[in-house]
């Protein structure tokens, strides 16, 4: 025992603290090491405890730098909408009544009104659209909107949504915008339609198909019935959008018959106003353009053919009216006011007030001769008739045209 004290005693006082020292810090940073390299589990993978460390460092950094960038971001957000976003005003719906809509083709001319019409009223609208002819600056009034979407998306491929309702709009309308791609026509109206009717299977939504009074093709009974079955040449330069849309209304047919998807199908006429684009060939912008340009207006043929052209409010009245009914046969929506397309021309020289001259043109192939709706069912199962005279309607849609023109030429005096 006393040789046990002596030799403990036996190094002095400074030593024995030297080696407890080294010992205490064997042990810290043994202890140390191990904690840092022990394993933490986080859901499924586990990470050590040092990897978990330096990502929260890098965390926090990465924090205050995004914060930092966030700031001048949430304040420009916030400053418009407090004052640069006024939106149109918007109808307060309860939550049963409001639906939510899908528009396809809602980027376009018809669709951008449909979509306003639609979230003024208190509605969720959805837009997707590929805009092959549509622009954003015909919905760019919602962006932002918390009752607007809108989706850069091409129908030809799958879409997954949750909607009540879709109206089902994308295709190209005006006959160079659908004879530039014949098979993309095709591809739109057949797969698109497929598509779209999937979806309307899968979420039990009603789907209002976008048809066409070219359906009837060159018609040989005026004015046309929706029971009459048309004339249509299958091989002709029309044919991927006359051929496409009889195919769009086969297939909601057989949708309705065989998966009972709810469709409704609108076969519409000429129809113009504001949103047409300028340059998209139809015979309403071409013939503003060219007077308000001074230019010759370009009649195609004779300009003996006829159309009968409904004003787009009249147009978007009726399909809204057609989507809520209970009617699932064709329905023709067109003013049949019925005019021949010099008529037309004069007219519209006349209303631009310019003296430019009328130039005939050699004729389109398959050119329909006379087209003019029957709109006894609109009319008896909707209640709905056009309220919008061909004058009115012309008026401001002239208006429309000339700040347009206006615009676009500022546009060239800052470029240059
Ligand atoms: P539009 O060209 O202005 O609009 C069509 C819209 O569909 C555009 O926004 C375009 O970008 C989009 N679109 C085309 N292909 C698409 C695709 N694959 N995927 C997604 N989006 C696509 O034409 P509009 O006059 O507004 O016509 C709308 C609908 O009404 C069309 O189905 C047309 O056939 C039908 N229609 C219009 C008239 C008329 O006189 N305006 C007459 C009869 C039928
Ligand atoms: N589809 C879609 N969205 C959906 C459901 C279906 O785009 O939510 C598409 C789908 O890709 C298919 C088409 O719609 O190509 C037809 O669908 P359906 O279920 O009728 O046919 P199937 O998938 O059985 O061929
Ligand atoms: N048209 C015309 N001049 C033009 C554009 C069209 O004479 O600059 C004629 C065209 O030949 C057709 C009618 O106007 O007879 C309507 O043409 P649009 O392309 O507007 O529509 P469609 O009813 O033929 O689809």
């Amino acid at each position: 025992m006393a040789f046990g004290i002596d030799a403990l005693s036996f190094p002095n006082r400074k030593f024995k603290i030297f080696i407890l020292f080294i010992l205490g810090t064997i042990l810290v940073v043994t202890w140390a090491t191990v904690n840092r390299n022990r394993t933490v589990t986080l859901n499924e993978g586990r990470i050590s405890q040092r990897v978990l460390d330096d990502l929260k460092k890098d965390l926090e950094k990465f924090n205050i730098e995004i914060n930092e960038k966030i700031r001048p971001l949430d304040l420009r957000i916030t400053n418009l909408e407090n004052k640069d976003r006024k939106y149109p005003p918007v109808k307060y719906l309860a939550e049963k009544d409001r639906k939510r809509i899908l528009i396809t083709g809602g980027a376009g001319f018809v669709g951008s009104h449909l979509a306003d019409a639609l979230v003024m009223a208190g509605h969720e609208v959805t837009v997707v659209d590929n805009f092959f002819t549509g622009r954003k600056r015909n919905i760019e009034h919602w962006i932002g909107h918390e009752n607007f979407d809108l989706l850069n998306h091409d129908v030809v491929e799958p879409l997954l949504l949750e909607v009540d309702q879709i109206y089902h709009l994308a295709s190209p309308a005006s006959p160079p915008n659908y004879m530039y791609n014949p098979i993309k026509t095709i591809k739109t109206n057949t797969i698109g339609t497929l598509n779209m009717l999937g979806l309307a299977k899968r979420v039990h939504a009603r789907l209002l198909l976008a048809s066409t009074s070219e359906v009837y093709g060159d018609p040989e009974k005026h004015p046309q019935r929706e029971d009459y079955w048309g004339h249509v040449n299958p091989i002709g330069p029309r044919a991927c959008y006359d051929e496409g849309k009889r195919v769009a209304e086969t297939m909601c047919y057989a949708y309705a018959k065989q998966e009972h998807v709810e469709v409704r199908v609108a076969r519409i006429f000429n129809t113009f106003g504001p949103r047409m684009h300028m340059n998209d060939g139809r015979v309403v912008s071409n013939f503003i353009m060219q007077a308000l340009e001074g230019k010759p207006l370009t009649v195609y043929g004779s300009g003996k053919q006829t159309r009968s052209f409904q004003y787009i409010s009249d147009l978007v009245n009726g399909l809204i009216l057609l989507m809520n009914s209970n009617f699932s046969e064709p329905v023709n929506i067109g003013n049949p006011s019925e005019h021949t397309i010099m008529e037309f021309a004069e007219m519209i020289r006349d209303a631009v007030g310019g003296k430019t001259p009328i130039l005939n043109l050699a004729k389109m192939e398959d050119d329909p001769q006379r087209r003019k709706p029957d709109i006894t069912r609109a009319k008896v199962i909707l209640g709905w008739e056009p309220q919008v005279s061909l004058n009115i309607g012309l008026n401001r849609t002239i208006e429309y045209f000339r700040r347009e023109l206006d615009k676009s030429k500022k546009s060239k005096l800052v470029d240059l």
